[in-house]
């Protein structure tokens, strides 16, 4: 017996090796489960703020690795700059 599957589930290799809890990571698995890509820093009226973006679909592989709703479920946690 492991605890395994209370893991989030990774679809290959090169994402669990390209997410990190790191903010400053390109992949960032946020506190709320949901996988992030890093957009970078944008300077606005004079803040730096970190640009997430939500993803679906693996990068890597293609699976789809979030639905709309997990996405929607969990986004009011994260703090996102539109
Ligand atoms: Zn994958």
């Amino acid at each position: 017996m492991t605890d395994y599957e209370d893991q989030v589930g990774f679809c290959c290799e090169e994402l669990e090796e390209a997410v990190s809890s790191d903010p400053e990571a390109s992949l960032i698995e946020h506190d709320s489960g949901l996988i992030l890509l890093n957009l970078g820093h944008r300077e606005e009226d004079g803040e730096t703020g970190t640009v997430l973006a939500t993803i679906r679909f693996c990068p890597f592989c293609g699976t789809e690795i979030q639905t709309d709703e997990d996405i929607e479920a969990a986004l009011g946690a994260v703090e996102t700059h539109d």
